[in-house]
């Protein structure tokens, strides 16, 4: 083991890459005397809260997280690990309550220096102010740089209320090597667990999500997209097909961002080297820039919207009677509505953790504001557990958004869970994959099987109400009963005073926009060996 100096401990959460990651960068660097920065801690602590399993969930998986998601993160574990051995350093997994691990690592291995990346969310707010707290009390330097985003939420605030400071930082350069590991002492240190290892060793899923965790897999994804020119500078989200299922219609990067895999700030600059390089190419909102800065604008306004994640005391969300009805969420979440494009949707869901943004609209419209009318907050928590993307900032933005509680107000215009799917996939591949009852189905049929004669259902093998359900609404009658009631609670909401945040949310949008149009972007710094 090497003789150290001053040390420092670069603590993981999101961020599980090499590249760009600013935080490791600093935690790598030498010190102002141009000697080296002494040993380096990589750490991540696996939170059993988060990662343990809870056989009483609806699904297999932990209290927080579904197995797919679990999955996925752990995954994303070996290859950081791999990565950190090839640079001459290790992964070292601690378990138990995050804060109390970080503040026993910050005494026993007398760091000198905390490093991080800056994180938005509620949870690692509070968990941040724990080890702040201790870290700046025992002269600990702390480093927490805005990595995970383009921009700083808290500067794109700031500018709203008129001071003149958004800009995003450069990305850091690419790390070649990394100071060794100190002694550990007696900390219990592991290698990343096994799905087995944490207990999940007599869970059998019929198909898990296809997509594998990891930094070399998000660039590998990457580079695929991005080498597709044409398919770059084309791209125009309304126009995807939500029903491709055997190559999906858009990026499917989302799980990679969730976990910092795959920098944003890397990814909006490699779609802007595509852009200067084509004739014409499509404009924000639609294009695929537009998508990177929607994922900004829900950042920057859930940072500042207290309780963005519920609808009461939530000043941008419209106060909605919503009912409660157990039955109904429990068709939704187990696919069991009886239309078939929902239900589909849901087993995707189930099964792979990941659809496309229109078939999320569908199921989120349908359960909300377009059928159902159950709470957009419980398919929240339903998506926000199943999602290998779940993400709470855009996850809640988007619930907000299909429920027409915030964002979009044309409650009248509602995804039909029949003829939507239709459009894009009229033979019903889609469906007959996810829901191989239906597969025989004829294609006259496959969205609305109820509709089909009993000898048809008993050549398709599946007979309505016994093999398949029927459908839980009418959904002419239930359609029309939510838009009445959407248009009651729209009048009562206007005495309420929300008009002065709606219109910050036009000018934050307006802005995204502006940025795009000018030109303005990340700076350049380009990682070298991606
Ligand atoms: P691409 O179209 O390839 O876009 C590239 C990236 O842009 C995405 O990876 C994502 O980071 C970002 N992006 C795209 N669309 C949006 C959007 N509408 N809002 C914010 N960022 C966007 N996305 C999540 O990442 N996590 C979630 O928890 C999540 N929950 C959602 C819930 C609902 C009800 C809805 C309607 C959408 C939700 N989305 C969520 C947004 C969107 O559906 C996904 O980001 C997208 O489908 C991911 O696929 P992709 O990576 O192929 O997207």
């Amino acid at each position: 083991m090497a003789v150290c100096g001053p040390n420092s401990l670069m603590w993981f959460r999101k961020s599980l890459r090499i590249h760009d990651n600013p935080a490791l960068e600093y935690a790598a660097a030498t010190n102002g005397g141009g000697g080296q920065s002494g040993c380096l801690y990589p750490v991540f602590v696996v939170d059993p809260h988060y990662m343990e399993p809870d056989p009483t969930a609806f699904s297999a998986g932990s209290g927080r997280a579904g197995l797919n998601r679990i999955r996925f993160l752990l995954e994303s574990l070996v290859d950081l690990d791999c990565s950190l051995r090839k640079l001459g350093s290790r992964l070292l997994v601690l378990k138990g309550e995050p804060a109390e691990v970080l503040i026993r690592c910050l005494k026993k291995w007398d760091i000198k220096r905390l490093c991080f990346e800056h994180d938005t969310e509620p949870y690692y707010q509070a968990l941040d102010i724990k080890v702040k707290d201790y870290a700046s009390a025992a002269g600990v330097e702390i480093f927490s740089p805005v990595s995970h985003t383009l921009f700083n939420p808290a500067d794109i605030i700031q500018k709203l209320a008129g001071h003149p400071s958004w800009a995003s930082s450069p990305l850091s350069t690419t790390i070649s090597w990394l100071p060794p590991v100190g002694n550990v002492g007696n900390s219990k240190i592991s290698n990343v667990p096994t799905l087995k290892e944490l207990g999940y060793e007599d869970i059998i899923q019929d198909e898990s999500t296809p997509f594998r965790g990891g930094e070399s897999v998000a660039l590998e994804r990457l580079r695929a997209a991005i080498n597709d020119k044409e398919w770059v500078a084309k791209f125009e989200k309304p126009k995807g097909n939500p029903s491709a299922f055997l190559k999906p219609a858009t990026t499917v990067l989302s799980p990679y961002l969730k976990f910092g895999c795959l920098s944003s700030r890397y990814f909006y600059q490699c779609i802007q080297e595509v852009q200067k390089n084509v004739k014409s190419h499509t404009l924000p909102p639609v294009s695929l820039l537009g998508q990177l800065l929607w994922r900004d604008f829900f950042y920057t306004v859930a940072y500042g919207t207290p309780h963005f994640d519920q609808m009461e005391g939530n000043r941008i969300s419209k106060q909605i009677p919503w009912n409660v009805d157990d039955r109904l969420l429990a068709a939704w979440r187990d696919a069991r509505t009886g239309f078939p494009w929902i239900d589909a949707i849901m087993v995707q869901l189930h099964k792979w953790g990941w659809m496309h943004h229109l078939a999320r609209h569908s199921v989120a419209c349908f359960l909300t504001r377009g059928d159902l009318f159950v709470h957009w907050e419980k398919g929240r928590d339903i998506f926000e557990r199943l999602l290998i993307d779940s993400d709470w900032a855009i996850n809640n933005g988007n619930w907000l958004w299909l429920s027409c509680s915030s964002f979009f107000y044309q409650y009248n215009r509602i995804y039909s869970p029949t003829s939507f799917g239709k459009k894009y996939d009229p033979n019903g591949d889609y469906i007959r994959h996810f829901l191989p009852i239906l597969k025989d189905m004829p294609k006259e049929y496959i969205y609305e099987p109820w509709t089909a004669p009993l000898s048809i259902q008993t050549k398709a093998n599946c007979i309505i109400g016994r093999d398949y359900p029927k459908p839980v609404v009418s959904h002419d009658t239930a359609s029309k009963d939510c838009k009445r009631k959407l248009a009651e609670a729209y009048e009562l909401n206007k005495k309420l005073n929300g008009s002065v945040s709606e219109q910050d949310l036009k000018f934050l949008r307006r802005k995204f926009e502006e940025y795009q149009q000018k030109g303005q972007q990340p700076e350049s710094k380009k990682p070298k060996n991606l």
